[in-house]
């Protein structure tokens, strides 16, 4: 019988709170009932492997929300990348 293992999802991936709240960017002066605000960076979904988390930023991020990808699979050198990515431009402001 194989085993069911829980995986500890190493890789995260957050959305950036201003590209996906309707208040944005009054978050904070309309109250935001998050507590966020608009340049936080949010927790969305977690994953197990890169690949998975890699093909889930670049759909998020091809819906106009601005994603930070951090993978702690390698726990001495986490992996940050920022979505969208650039195009010309640092942070592919576009
Ligand atoms: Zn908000």
């Amino acid at each position: 019988m194989p085993r069911l293992k829980t995986d500890k999802l190493l890789v995260s991936v957050y959305a950036l709170h201003g590209d996906t709240c309707s208040l944005a960017p009054h978050c904070k002066s309309l109250g935001c009932a998050s507590g966020c605000a608009p340049d936080d960076y949010v927790l969305s979904a977690r994953f197990a492997y890169l690949q998975e988390a890699l093909d889930y930023a670049e759909a998020v991020s091809k819906r106009g929300v601005r994603v930070r990808l951090i993978s702690r699979i390698v726990p001495t050198a986490s992996y940050v990348s920022d979505y969208p990515k650039a195009v010309g431009g640092r942070n592919g402001q576009a």
